[in-house]
Protein backbone atom coordinates (compact mmCIF):
# COMPACT_ATOMS: atom_id res chain seq x y z
CA UNK A 1 0.00 0.00 0.00
CA UNK A 2 1.36 3.62 -0.94
CA UNK A 3 2.23 5.85 2.20
CA UNK A 4 0.18 8.94 2.01
CA UNK A 5 2.98 11.28 1.53
CA UNK A 6 3.50 9.41 -1.93
CA UNK A 7 0.18 9.53 -2.93
CA UNK A 8 0.28 13.58 -2.10
CA UNK A 9 3.27 13.83 -4.30
CA UNK A 10 2.02 11.64 -7.35
CA UNK A 11 -1.66 13.94 -7.11
CA UNK A 12 0.40 17.08 -7.14
CA UNK A 13 3.04 15.71 -10.13
CA UNK A 14 0.19 15.18 -11.80
CA UNK A 15 -1.09 18.36 -11.13
CA UNK A 16 1.74 19.94 -12.40
CA UNK A 17 1.99 18.34 -15.64
CA UNK A 18 -1.86 19.29 -16.27
CA UNK A 19 -1.26 23.01 -15.32
CA UNK A 20 1.61 22.95 -18.06
CA UNK A 21 4.57 23.89 -15.28
CA UNK A 22 5.88 20.59 -15.12
CA UNK A 23 9.68 20.66 -15.91
CA UNK A 24 11.92 18.51 -18.09
CA UNK A 25 15.14 18.96 -17.96
CA UNK A 26 16.93 18.74 -21.36
CA UNK A 27 20.26 16.78 -21.30
CA UNK A 28 23.06 18.33 -22.66
CA UNK A 29 25.92 16.33 -24.70
CA UNK A 30 28.83 18.95 -24.47
CA UNK A 31 30.31 21.70 -23.03
CA UNK A 32 28.34 24.60 -22.58
CA UNK A 33 28.84 26.84 -25.18
CA UNK A 34 27.44 29.27 -27.55
CA UNK A 35 25.76 26.26 -29.75
CA UNK A 36 25.51 22.77 -27.55
CA UNK A 37 24.59 19.34 -28.03
CA UNK A 38 20.75 18.63 -27.07
CA UNK A 39 19.88 15.54 -26.69
CA UNK A 40 17.64 14.19 -28.97
CA UNK A 41 17.88 17.46 -30.92
CA UNK A 42 21.51 17.73 -32.21
CA UNK A 43 23.22 21.20 -31.95
CA UNK A 44 21.08 24.00 -31.16
CA UNK A 45 22.28 27.31 -30.33
CA UNK A 46 22.21 28.54 -26.62
CA UNK A 47 20.65 31.92 -25.55
CA UNK A 48 19.66 30.58 -22.29
CA UNK A 49 22.69 30.50 -20.38
CA UNK A 50 24.69 31.94 -17.83
CA UNK A 51 27.81 31.51 -19.46
CA UNK A 52 28.49 35.29 -20.50
CA UNK A 53 32.01 35.40 -21.03
CA UNK A 54 32.34 31.85 -22.59
CA UNK A 55 34.61 31.24 -19.92
CA UNK A 56 33.25 27.17 -18.96
CA UNK A 57 35.09 25.71 -21.68
CA UNK A 58 37.96 27.87 -21.44
CA UNK A 59 41.18 25.74 -22.06
CA UNK A 60 42.51 27.90 -19.22
CA UNK A 61 39.95 27.47 -17.10
CA UNK A 62 39.69 23.62 -17.89
CA UNK A 63 43.40 22.96 -17.71
CA UNK A 64 43.61 24.45 -14.07
CA UNK A 65 40.61 22.37 -12.84
CA UNK A 66 42.56 19.33 -14.37
CA UNK A 67 45.96 20.19 -12.85
CA UNK A 68 44.33 20.71 -9.18
CA UNK A 69 42.73 17.05 -9.81
CA UNK A 70 45.90 16.01 -10.03
CA UNK A 71 47.52 17.73 -7.32
CA UNK A 72 44.60 18.42 -4.48
CA UNK A 73 42.74 15.10 -5.30
CA UNK A 74 38.83 14.91 -5.95
CA UNK A 75 37.93 17.17 -2.35
CA UNK A 76 37.93 18.23 0.80
CA UNK A 77 36.75 15.34 2.85
CA UNK A 78 36.15 17.92 5.78
CA UNK A 79 35.00 21.11 6.65
CA UNK A 80 36.86 24.13 6.28
CA UNK A 81 37.89 24.90 10.03
CA UNK A 82 38.62 21.38 10.90
CA UNK A 83 40.82 20.24 8.13
CA UNK A 84 38.94 21.16 4.93
CA UNK A 85 40.78 24.90 3.36
CA UNK A 86 43.26 24.18 0.99
CA UNK A 87 45.64 26.62 -0.39
CA UNK A 88 43.62 27.11 -3.19
CA UNK A 89 40.89 28.32 -1.32
CA UNK A 90 42.92 31.39 0.09
CA UNK A 91 43.94 32.09 -3.56
CA UNK A 92 40.63 31.98 -4.94
CA UNK A 93 39.19 34.30 -1.94
CA UNK A 94 42.13 36.34 -2.31
CA UNK A 95 41.53 37.28 -6.32
CA UNK A 96 37.68 37.07 -5.74
CA UNK A 97 38.16 40.44 -3.27
CA UNK A 98 40.54 41.77 -5.46
CA UNK A 99 38.01 41.51 -8.44
CA UNK A 100 34.80 42.97 -6.76
CA UNK A 101 37.16 45.80 -4.73
CA UNK A 102 36.97 44.59 -1.22
CA UNK A 103 39.07 44.06 1.66
CA UNK A 104 38.31 39.77 2.07
CA UNK A 105 36.34 37.39 0.56
CA UNK A 106 35.29 33.93 1.89
CA UNK A 107 34.27 31.31 -1.09
CA UNK A 108 30.84 29.21 -0.20
CA UNK A 109 29.64 25.90 -1.94
CA UNK A 110 27.36 28.21 -3.77
CA UNK A 111 25.49 32.13 -3.54
CA UNK A 112 22.90 30.54 -2.58
CA UNK A 113 24.29 29.42 0.49
CA UNK A 114 26.43 32.63 0.96
CA UNK A 115 23.17 34.14 1.24
CA UNK A 116 22.33 32.27 3.14
CA UNK A 117 24.60 32.63 5.37
CA UNK A 118 24.59 36.30 5.66
CA UNK A 119 21.96 38.14 7.79
CA UNK A 120 21.26 34.85 9.53
CA UNK A 121 25.07 34.82 10.89
CA UNK A 122 25.44 38.79 11.03
CA UNK A 123 22.31 40.33 12.51
CA UNK A 124 20.58 39.75 15.96
CA UNK A 125 17.12 40.61 17.18
CA UNK A 126 17.64 44.72 17.42
CA UNK A 127 18.04 44.33 13.82
CA UNK A 128 16.21 44.71 10.61
CA UNK A 129 16.53 43.35 7.01
CA UNK A 130 14.82 45.15 4.17
CA UNK A 131 14.93 43.49 0.97
CA UNK A 132 13.76 44.45 -2.43
CA UNK A 133 10.41 42.87 -3.28
CA UNK A 134 12.27 41.30 -6.59
CA UNK A 135 15.53 39.79 -4.78
CA UNK A 136 16.53 36.38 -5.89
CA UNK A 137 15.10 33.68 -4.08
CA UNK A 138 18.31 33.09 -2.17
CA UNK A 139 17.53 36.38 -0.82
CA UNK A 140 13.92 35.87 0.31
CA UNK A 141 15.05 32.79 1.49
CA UNK A 142 18.15 34.22 3.59
CA UNK A 143 15.91 36.92 4.92
CA UNK A 144 13.10 34.25 6.31
CA UNK A 145 16.02 31.91 7.96
CA UNK A 146 17.75 34.83 9.42
CA UNK A 147 14.00 35.95 10.56
CA UNK A 148 13.60 32.45 12.55
CA UNK A 149 16.93 32.50 13.83
CA UNK A 150 17.82 35.82 15.32
CA UNK A 151 13.82 37.08 15.96
CA UNK A 152 15.27 40.18 13.68
CA UNK A 153 13.07 42.30 12.42
CA UNK A 154 12.22 41.97 8.24
CA UNK A 155 10.60 44.52 5.73
CA UNK A 156 10.52 44.55 2.09
CA UNK A 157 10.67 47.67 -0.12
CA UNK A 158 8.90 47.98 -3.52
CA UNK A 159 11.02 46.74 -6.37
CA UNK A 160 13.90 49.66 -6.79
CA UNK A 161 11.38 52.00 -5.00
CA UNK A 162 14.10 54.66 -3.31
CA UNK A 163 11.25 56.27 -2.16
CA UNK A 164 9.30 52.98 -0.49
CA UNK A 165 12.83 51.94 0.92
CA UNK A 166 13.58 55.52 2.88
CA UNK A 167 10.22 55.21 4.39
CA UNK A 168 11.67 52.02 5.62
CA UNK A 169 14.65 53.12 6.63
CA UNK A 170 12.89 56.24 8.90
CA UNK A 171 10.55 53.84 10.22
CA UNK A 172 13.78 51.72 11.78
CA UNK A 173 15.64 54.35 12.96
CA UNK A 174 15.62 52.63 16.53
CA UNK A 175 17.40 49.41 15.02
CA UNK A 176 20.65 48.64 16.34
CA UNK A 177 21.61 47.58 12.13
CA UNK A 178 19.67 48.43 9.62
CA UNK A 179 20.98 45.84 6.70
CA UNK A 180 19.20 46.48 3.10
CA UNK A 181 19.52 44.12 0.33
CA UNK A 182 19.36 44.12 -3.37
CA UNK A 183 20.12 42.15 -6.62
CA UNK A 184 22.88 44.19 -8.31
CA UNK A 185 21.30 42.87 -11.70
CA UNK A 186 17.77 41.33 -11.88
CA UNK A 187 17.64 38.42 -13.41
CA UNK A 188 13.69 38.23 -15.04
CA UNK A 189 14.13 41.96 -16.65
CA UNK A 190 17.91 42.47 -17.08
CA UNK A 191 17.57 46.02 -15.52
CA UNK A 192 20.51 47.28 -12.73
CA UNK A 193 19.65 48.34 -9.51
CA UNK A 194 20.28 52.27 -8.81
CA UNK A 195 23.32 51.92 -6.45
CA UNK A 196 24.21 55.54 -6.45
CA UNK A 197 21.38 56.23 -4.74
CA UNK A 198 21.05 53.25 -2.48
CA UNK A 199 24.43 54.03 -1.35
CA UNK A 200 23.60 57.75 -0.71
CA UNK A 201 19.83 55.97 1.00
CA UNK A 202 22.09 53.54 3.22
CA UNK A 203 24.60 56.71 4.30
CA UNK A 204 21.76 58.77 5.07
CA UNK A 205 20.24 56.55 6.99
CA UNK A 206 23.53 54.84 8.16
CA UNK A 207 22.54 51.54 7.02
CA UNK A 208 24.30 48.69 5.66
CA UNK A 209 24.12 47.88 1.78
CA UNK A 210 24.40 44.13 0.81
CA UNK A 211 24.34 43.90 -2.99
CA UNK A 212 24.07 40.32 -5.37
CA UNK A 213 25.88 40.63 -8.01
CA UNK A 214 25.44 37.21 -9.54
CA UNK A 215 24.40 38.60 -13.02
CA UNK A 216 26.71 41.22 -12.47
CA UNK A 217 30.46 39.96 -11.64
CA UNK A 218 32.24 39.29 -15.18
CA UNK A 219 29.13 41.65 -16.88
CA UNK A 220 29.08 45.27 -15.82
CA UNK A 221 31.87 47.67 -15.62
CA UNK A 222 34.50 47.87 -18.12
CA UNK A 223 36.60 45.67 -16.28
CA UNK A 224 34.00 43.31 -15.52
CA UNK A 225 33.86 44.04 -11.61
CA UNK A 226 30.03 44.62 -11.09
CA UNK A 227 27.53 47.16 -10.30
CA UNK A 228 29.81 49.34 -7.93
CA UNK A 229 32.47 49.38 -11.28
CA UNK A 230 29.40 49.85 -13.72
CA UNK A 231 28.76 53.08 -11.64
CA UNK A 232 32.21 54.09 -11.10
CA UNK A 233 31.40 53.11 -7.33
CA UNK A 234 34.37 50.14 -6.74
CA UNK A 235 35.01 50.25 -2.94
CA UNK A 236 31.86 51.70 -1.56
CA UNK A 237 29.69 48.86 -1.20
CA UNK A 238 29.39 46.99 2.66
CA UNK A 239 28.83 43.33 1.34
CA UNK A 240 28.69 41.64 -1.97
CA UNK A 241 27.68 38.45 -2.79
CA UNK A 242 28.55 36.70 -6.12
CA UNK A 243 28.21 33.55 -7.63
CA UNK A 244 31.26 31.27 -9.46
CA UNK A 245 28.07 29.46 -11.15
CA UNK A 246 27.89 31.96 -14.05
CA UNK A 247 30.34 34.40 -16.06
CA UNK A 248 33.06 33.34 -13.68
CA UNK A 249 33.59 29.39 -15.14
CA UNK A 250 29.85 28.43 -14.57
CA UNK A 251 31.14 25.79 -12.51
CA UNK A 252 29.50 26.16 -8.54
CA UNK A 253 30.49 28.12 -6.08
CA UNK A 254 29.75 31.40 -4.55
CA UNK A 255 31.29 33.85 -2.41
CA UNK A 256 30.70 36.80 -0.04
CA UNK A 257 33.13 39.71 -0.49
CA UNK A 258 32.85 42.51 2.89
CA UNK A 259 35.73 44.28 5.15
CA UNK A 260 38.29 41.19 6.60
CA UNK A 261 36.20 41.10 10.18
CA UNK A 262 33.07 40.56 8.28
CA UNK A 263 34.60 37.96 6.35
CA UNK A 264 36.35 36.35 9.34
CA UNK A 265 33.28 36.63 11.60
CA UNK A 266 31.23 34.37 8.73
CA UNK A 267 34.46 31.91 9.22
CA UNK A 268 33.74 31.63 12.82
CA UNK A 269 30.17 31.53 12.73
CA UNK A 270 27.91 30.76 9.40
CA UNK A 271 26.64 27.84 9.56
CA UNK A 272 27.15 26.63 5.75
CA UNK A 273 30.86 27.09 6.82
CA UNK A 274 31.03 25.29 9.76
CA UNK A 275 28.99 22.32 8.86
CA UNK A 276 29.22 21.67 4.93
CA UNK A 277 32.41 21.11 2.64
CA UNK A 278 34.18 23.71 1.44
CA UNK A 279 34.85 23.99 -2.73
CA UNK A 280 36.21 20.72 -4.14
CA UNK A 281 39.76 22.30 -5.32
CA UNK A 282 39.20 21.63 -8.77
CA UNK A 283 36.11 23.77 -8.96
CA UNK A 284 38.27 26.80 -6.65
CA UNK A 285 41.33 26.27 -9.21
CA UNK A 286 38.95 26.49 -12.58
CA UNK A 287 37.18 29.32 -10.79
CA UNK A 288 40.43 31.44 -9.99
CA UNK A 289 42.00 30.75 -13.63
CA UNK A 290 38.30 32.55 -14.76
CA UNK A 291 38.89 34.92 -12.62
CA UNK A 292 42.86 35.69 -13.95
CA UNK A 293 41.42 35.56 -17.72
CA UNK A 294 38.94 38.12 -16.52
CA UNK A 295 42.01 39.71 -15.58
CA UNK A 296 43.81 39.99 -18.33
CA UNK A 297 41.26 39.75 -21.24
CA UNK A 298 38.87 42.58 -20.09
CA UNK A 299 37.99 42.97 -23.99
CA UNK A 300 35.80 39.78 -23.30
CA UNK A 301 33.12 42.04 -21.27
CA UNK A 302 33.79 44.86 -23.98
CA UNK A 303 33.06 42.17 -26.33
CA UNK A 304 29.28 40.97 -24.16
CA UNK A 305 28.21 44.64 -24.53
CA UNK A 306 28.77 44.97 -27.88
CA UNK A 307 26.58 41.57 -28.91
CA UNK A 308 24.48 42.65 -26.08
CA UNK A 309 23.72 46.12 -27.88
CA UNK A 310 23.22 43.89 -31.32
CA UNK A 311 20.89 41.59 -30.51
CA UNK A 312 18.58 44.13 -28.48
CA UNK A 313 19.05 46.57 -31.55
CA UNK A 314 18.15 43.70 -34.16
CA UNK A 315 15.17 42.56 -32.43
CA UNK A 316 13.60 46.33 -32.32
CA UNK A 317 14.24 46.23 -35.86
CA UNK A 318 12.81 43.47 -36.06
CA UNK A 319 9.77 44.65 -34.63
CA UNK A 320 9.56 42.79 -31.31
CA UNK A 321 9.62 45.02 -27.89
CA UNK A 322 12.35 43.74 -26.09
CA UNK A 323 12.52 45.54 -22.60
CA UNK A 324 15.07 48.68 -22.72
CA UNK A 325 18.66 47.93 -20.74
CA UNK A 326 22.23 47.23 -21.03
CA UNK A 327 22.67 44.13 -19.78
CA UNK A 328 23.03 40.72 -21.70
CA UNK A 329 19.82 39.86 -20.59
CA UNK A 330 17.07 40.63 -23.02
CA UNK A 331 13.47 39.78 -22.19
CA UNK A 332 10.53 40.16 -24.85
CA UNK A 333 7.37 40.13 -23.00
CA UNK A 334 4.63 37.83 -25.20
CA UNK A 335 1.78 38.34 -21.88
CA UNK A 336 0.53 35.20 -20.88
CA UNK A 337 2.50 32.16 -20.32
CA UNK A 338 1.21 29.57 -23.37
CA UNK A 339 2.39 32.30 -25.53
CA UNK A 340 6.14 32.22 -24.09
CA UNK A 341 5.83 28.58 -24.13
CA UNK A 342 4.61 28.13 -27.35
CA UNK A 343 7.23 30.84 -29.06
CA UNK A 344 9.94 28.83 -26.71
CA UNK A 345 8.96 25.31 -28.52
CA UNK A 346 8.81 26.78 -32.31
CA UNK A 347 12.12 29.00 -31.50
CA UNK A 348 13.48 24.82 -30.39
CA UNK A 349 12.17 23.68 -33.25
CA UNK A 350 14.37 26.30 -35.79
CA UNK A 351 17.24 24.97 -33.43
CA UNK A 352 17.47 28.03 -31.05
CA UNK A 353 17.26 27.55 -27.47
CA UNK A 354 15.59 30.20 -25.45
CA UNK A 355 13.63 29.60 -21.88
CA UNK A 356 10.10 30.80 -21.48
CA UNK A 357 9.05 32.39 -18.01
CA UNK A 358 5.10 32.20 -16.71
CA UNK A 359 3.43 33.15 -13.60
CA UNK A 360 4.81 32.47 -11.09
CA UNK A 361 8.59 33.18 -11.80
CA UNK A 362 7.05 36.71 -13.58
CA UNK A 363 4.15 38.62 -12.75
CA UNK A 364 0.58 37.22 -14.10
CA UNK A 365 0.56 38.72 -17.80
CA UNK A 366 3.91 39.20 -18.33
CA UNK A 367 5.31 35.97 -19.39
CA UNK A 368 8.65 36.16 -21.92
CA UNK A 369 11.13 34.55 -23.42
CA UNK A 370 14.90 35.67 -21.94
CA UNK A 371 17.33 35.80 -24.44
CA UNK A 372 20.92 35.80 -22.63
CA UNK A 373 24.19 37.04 -24.59
CA UNK A 374 27.22 35.64 -24.36
CA UNK A 375 30.60 36.73 -25.85
CA UNK A 376 31.16 33.67 -27.04
CA UNK A 377 28.25 34.06 -29.56
CA UNK A 378 29.46 34.60 -33.04
CA UNK A 379 27.99 37.12 -34.97
CA UNK A 380 26.57 34.52 -37.23
CA UNK A 381 25.25 32.53 -34.15
CA UNK A 382 23.51 35.95 -33.40
CA UNK A 383 22.15 36.52 -36.92
CA UNK A 384 20.86 32.92 -37.17
CA UNK A 385 19.34 33.28 -34.19
CA UNK A 386 17.55 36.44 -35.08
CA UNK A 387 16.13 34.95 -38.49
CA UNK A 388 14.52 32.29 -36.14
CA UNK A 389 12.75 35.00 -34.17
CA UNK A 390 11.86 36.65 -37.50
CA UNK A 391 10.37 33.57 -38.98
CA UNK A 392 8.52 32.85 -35.55
CA UNK A 393 7.52 36.09 -34.27
CA UNK A 394 5.38 36.45 -37.84
CA UNK A 395 4.04 32.62 -37.80
CA UNK A 396 2.64 33.89 -33.99
CA UNK A 397 1.47 37.14 -35.73
CA UNK A 398 3.92 39.34 -33.00
CA UNK A 399 5.52 41.18 -35.84
C1 LIG B 1 22.11 32.41 -9.74
C2 LIG B 1 21.91 33.30 -8.58
C3 LIG B 1 22.18 32.87 -7.27
C4 LIG B 1 22.57 31.44 -6.96
O1 LIG B 1 23.87 31.17 -7.34
P1 LIG B 1 24.46 29.70 -7.08
O2 LIG B 1 25.91 29.93 -6.91
O3 LIG B 1 24.11 28.90 -8.28
O4 LIG B 1 23.83 29.18 -5.83
C5 LIG B 1 22.06 33.78 -6.25
N1 LIG B 1 21.66 35.05 -6.47
C6 LIG B 1 21.36 35.49 -7.71
C7 LIG B 1 20.93 36.90 -7.91
C8 LIG B 1 21.47 34.62 -8.79
O5 LIG B 1 21.15 35.06 -10.01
Amino acid sequence: MRKPLERRLEGELEQFIRDGVYKRPNFLDSPQGPRVRMEGRGEVIILSSNNYLGLSDQPEVIAAGKAALDRWGAGTASVRFICGTFTVHRSLEAACARLVGTPAALSFGSCWNANEAVPGTLLGEDDIVISDQLNHASIIDGVRLAKAITKCQTAVYKHADLADLERKLAAAHDRRVRLVITDGVFSMEGAIAPLPDLLDLCRKHQAVLMVDDSHATGVLGAGGRGTAEHFGLVGEVDIITSTLGKALGGAAGGFVAASAATCDYLTQRARPQLFSNALPPTVAASSLASIEYLEAHPERVTRLGEQSRYFRERLRELGFSPLPGETPIIPVILGETSAAIRMSDLLLGEGVFVTGFGYPVVPQGQARVRCQISAAHTREDLDQALAAFSKVGRQLGLI
